[in-house]
């Protein structure tokens, strides 16, 4: 069994005195990986791809030649394309379905060595908060079997609590790299909106997605975001703002001004644990210095309902592309064009996705998008003033990542808007475009993981990480 690194710079200086050697870390946790199959992270495995690769990296490694990634096994969401693979979003109507092209992140992962062992279960094209919505069936957590690991990223969060991988990456449209990382004890960073490209991301709400790493130290998120994030002519909502080498630039973050959320610690429906949690980790900012004050936020209440509305309706018109015509799934039972897109909707997505896709409809239906479309776009802008005039006083708004820990496997709500406002820290970030980090903060008396979570300026992810780094160490 390989042992578990909190950091890549462990990895390589173990590597540097001939302790360990790539392959052999892809040996180990290939092991891993078995030996915690019923967890149920991955849809795949690659392998002997990854251990021939190993090979190849450890001996550019003897060569000096090897890129910054060199000894970082990594595994990556089943929503993210990797040509000549499989990828299937966790649906039915992907499952036979292999990526003609590499996403952008991919080839960026690869030219600088990274070993990509496999995909990872994840929702139903990222549509849920707990994995359970996945056509291969939900993952565990690893640290209590009988509860979810968190969603939609489940997998990939999992892979690396469980030492399956050294770090994942996942995608965030509403929380789903930064909740599983919470539910499992990891650092999940959800960077500013524009700042990685989604070219040959399998796309659920494009104004919301970005892609983020799951990692144990702020120091490998730092270096995954630096070799992902930049420029690439195939994302045109991809900024121009200079990417710095965030990992190298780490340092103390000096004197802050931090915000908390009233509600955070005053509302029934967030978990007692996490309260105190959040209340101490008050008290040691507080006795180190910082300036740590409570905020109301008006439109609170507004988050989810905004949220919702906004990523159903854009995920109604991007998930019109599967129509059992130009790829994916298609229905035996199809007899003509109308039966094809019907029976292969109806039969290829779950039944979540087809929630989404017909309240999406229903939102943007000429109608209703003035009632709700058109009005969850305003609420979005008074969201995002809000909450720019909060981080022009403060540099960080401090908030748990989500209301409760992991929840048991089959106990979410047969309500689904009752699971949608368990989103309800993660969602601001998303809506508002911001880079936001889900920080471990220890385990609650059941030993079950805790995570809060930092909020920042857009495109500040350097004070985040400086600070999250100290945050950790407190
Ligand atoms: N739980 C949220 C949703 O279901 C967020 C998911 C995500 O970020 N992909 O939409």
């Amino acid at each position: 069994m390989t042992k578990s690194y909190t950091s890549l710079g462990e990895i390589k200086s173990e590597i540097a005195i001939g302790k360990i050697t790539v392959e052999k870390l892809v040996q180990g946790y290939i092991a891993n990986i078995t030996a915690n199959s019923h967890l149920n992270a991955f849809n795949e495995v690659f392998e002997n791809e990854a251990l021939t690769r190993a090979i190849e990296i450890d001996a550019r490694i003897g060569q000096g030649t090897a890129g910054k990634l060199a000894g970082m096994v990594i595994a990556i969401k089943d929503n993210i394309c990797y040509k000549g693979h499989k990828v299937t979003a966790s649906s039915k109507i992907l499952k036979d379905f292999t990526s003609v092209y590499s996403s952008t992140i991919v080839e960026r992962l690869l030219a600088e060595d990274a070993v990509i062992i496999g995909r990872c279960n994840c929702d139903e094209f990222g549509m849920g908060a707990a994995n359970e919505n996945s056509y291969f069936g939900p993952v565990k957590n690893h640290a209590d079997e009988t509860r979810v690991s968190g969603g939609s990223s489940g997998g990939s969060a999992v892979a690396v609590q469980a030492n399956m991988c050294h770090a994942a990456i996942g995608t965030d449209t509403g929380g789903s790299v930064r909740q599983p990382a919470a539910f499992c004890g990891l650092v999940g960073l959800k960077p500013t909106y524009g700042r990685i490209s989604r070219h040959g991301i399998i796309a659920y709400a494009s104004s919301f997605d970005q892609v983020g790493p799951i990692t144990r130290s702020v120091e490998d998120a730092a270096l995954l975001l630096e070799v992902m994030a930049g420029n690439d002519e195939y994302d045109g909502t991809l900024s121009s703002t200079a990417v710095p080498s965030f990992s190298k630039e780490i340092k103390a973050p000096g004197v802050k001004k931090i915000a908390y959320l009233q509600e955070a610690l005053s509302s029934p429906g967030v978990d007692a644990e996490i309260k105190n949690t959040l209340v101490n980790y008050i008290d040691k900012l507080r006795a180190e210095g910082h300036t740590v004050k409570p905020i109301a936020f008006d439109y609170l209440d507004y988050m989810v309902p905004a949220y919702y509305i906004l990523a159903m309706a854009e995920a109604s018109s991007n998930l019109s592309r599967y129509d059992g015509v130009h790829y994916g799934y298609r229905s035996p039972a199809a007899t003509d064009l109308a039966s094809t897109y019907k029976r292969s909707r109806s039969e290829g997505f779950g039944k979540e996705v087809k929630r989404r896709i017909m309240l999406g409809t229903f939102v943007l239906s000429a109608g209703y998008y003035d009632a709700y479309f058109s009005k969850a776009q305003k609420v979005r802008r008074l969201i995002r003033e809000k909450t720019d005039a909060i981080l022009q006083e403060y540099d960080f708004i401090l908030i748990p990542t989500a209301p409760e820990p992991a929840f048991a496997i089959g106990k979410l709500e047969k309500d689904p808007v009752v699971t949608y406002l368990s989103d309800i820290f993660t969602v601001q970030a998303s809506l508002t475009g911001a880079p936001a980090i889900s920080l471990p903060a220890g385990n609650n008396s059941k030993g079950l993981p805790l995570g809060l979570q930092l909020i920042t300026k857009h495109f500040d992810e350097q004070e985040l990480l400086n600070f999250s780094k100290y945050f950790l160490e407190l």
